[in-house]
C-alpha cells in the first residue's frame, strides 16, 4: 500500500513527461472518461502526502468553448465546500481530532493553494490522484499478472487510465481514485517528507488524550503516513501503539517524531537507490531482540481498523496497570 514515499516516487516516474501533449489514450475509468485527456498538455505534477497532482492544460490553439474537454471553472466558493469535504473524509468520529490538529496551527492560513494564480484561474485543471491501499504508476510498461485468478485465468491488471505522450513513452495508472480540483489544497507542514514538516505541530497533535497509534494515521496531522511507518516508529521509538499521548512524556514524543521522519526518508532514498525497505517489527513473527510479536487491529471507535504489530517487551503498555495487561498473561 502506498505512503509517502513511494507516493513521492511516483511523482519522480512522472516527473519526465511534464511539458508533453498527450496524444493517445486508454484505461477503464468510468468516472473520469480518459478520451477526454486527448490533446491536453501535462504541464505540472506535484506530490503532498500521499496525494499526486498532474496539471493537465488544453492546447490554446485548439481551444474553443464547443470543444474544450475539462469541466467549467467552479463558482467563487467552490474552493471552501471542497477544503470541507476533505476533512470530512474519516467520519464524524474523528472530528475532535481534526479540530485539535486545526488548533496546532495547520489552519486554513497555512494550507497553500498551487496553481491558483495561473491564467486558468479556478478552472478543475489538476488530476488528484489518491492511490488507496493497492494503487500504482507504471512507465512505459504495464503491469501483469502476477498470479492466476480463481478460475484459473492469467489475465492482466487492467489500468484506470493510460496516457501516451509526444515522446512515445506512456504512463498507466492502477487502482487509483482519480478527480479534477480546482487546486491542490496542501498543507505542507504536516506533509513528514516535507521541508516545511512542522515538528511542533505534530509533537502537539501526538500529545492528544488519545491513543498515538490513532493519531500517526490521521492525514491532516500527519500527511503521506500510512500504516508500515506507523508501525515501524512506535517500536523504534518503544512505545505501545494504544498510549495515550497525553500520557507520554515531551521527550518520548519526540523520540517518535524523530522515527517517524528517519524512517520515511530512509525509505524514500532506498526507493531511489534500489534498495528494499527493511522492517522490523510490521508482519514479524519476532522482534529483531527475539521477543513474540503481538498483532491486533487498532482504530478509533467507528473508523478504519488497521493492524498493528507491537512486540509487549520492548513497547510496554502506559499505564501498566490498563485491562489489557491482565489479558496478556
Ligand atoms: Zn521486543
Amino acid at each position: 500500500m502506498p505512503e509517502g514515499p513511494s507516493v513521492r516516487k511516483f511523482h519522480h516516474l512522472t516527473s519526465p513527461f511534464v511539458g508533453q501533449q498527450v496524444v493517445k489514450t486508454g484505461g477503464s475509468s468510468k468516472k473520469l472518461n480518459p478520451a477526454s485527456f486527448q490533446s491536453l498538455w501535462f504541464q505540472d505534477t506535484q506530490v503532498h502526502g500521499k496525494k499526486l497532482f498532474l496539471r493537465f492544460d488544453p492546447d490554446e490553439e485548439t481551444k474553443s468553448p464547443s470543444n474544450n474537454p475539462l469541466p467549467e471553472p467552479l463558482q467563487k466558493g467552490e474552493r471552501k465546500k471542497e477544503a470541507g469535504d476533505l476533512k470530512q473524509t474519516s467520519g464524524p468520529e474523528s472530528q475532535n481530532i481534526s479540530d485539535q490538529c486545526s488548533q496546532s496551527g495547520s489552519g486554513d492560513n497555512s494550507s497553500e493553494c498551487l496553481g491558483g494564480d495561473s491564467p486558468a484561474g479556478g478552472a478543475q485543471r489538476w488530476l488528484q490522484v489518491s492511490f488507496g491501499l493497492f494503487g500504482s504508476v507504471w512507465v512505459n510498461e504495464f503491469s501483469r499478472a502476477k498470479k492466476a485468478n480463481k478460475r484459473g485465468d492469467w489475465r492482466d491488471p487492467i489500468p484506470r487510465l493510460v496516457l501516451h505522450f509526444s515522446s512515445g513513452g506512456f504512463l498507466a495508472f492502477y487502482n487509483c481514485q482519480m478527480s479534477w480540483s480546482s487546486s491542490p489544497v496542501v498543507q505542507p507542514t504536516s506533509d513528514i517528507l516535507s521541508e516545511k514538516f512542522h515538528r511542533g505541530q505534530a509533537l502537539e497533535a501526538l500529545g492528544q488524550e488519545q491513543p498515538v497509534c490513532y493519531t500517526l494515521l490521521d492525514q491532516r496531522c500527519f500527511s503521506g503516513l500510512g500504516n508500515i511507518i506507523k508501525n515501524e516508529a512506535l517500536y523504534r521509538a518503544g512505545i505501545h501503539p494504544l498510549s495515550l499521548g497525553s500520557l507520554l512524556s515531551p521527550r518520548q514524543l519526540e523520540v517518535l517524531v524523530d522515527q517517524v521522519v528517519e524512517f520515511s526518508t530512509d525509505w524514500l532514498q532506498g526507493k531511489f537507490q534500489g534498495r528494499q525497505n527493511h522492517t522490523q517489527i510490521y508482519q514479524k513473527e519476532q522482534c529483531p531482540t527475539g521477543h513474540q510479536v503481538r498483532r491486533e487491529a487498532f482504530g478509533p471507535p467507528g473508523g478504519f481498523q488497521r493492524l498493528t504489530w507491537w512486540c509487549p517487551q520492548c513497547q510496554p503498555r502506559l499505564p501498566p496497570d490498563e485491562p489489557e495487561q491482565a489479558q496478556l498473561s
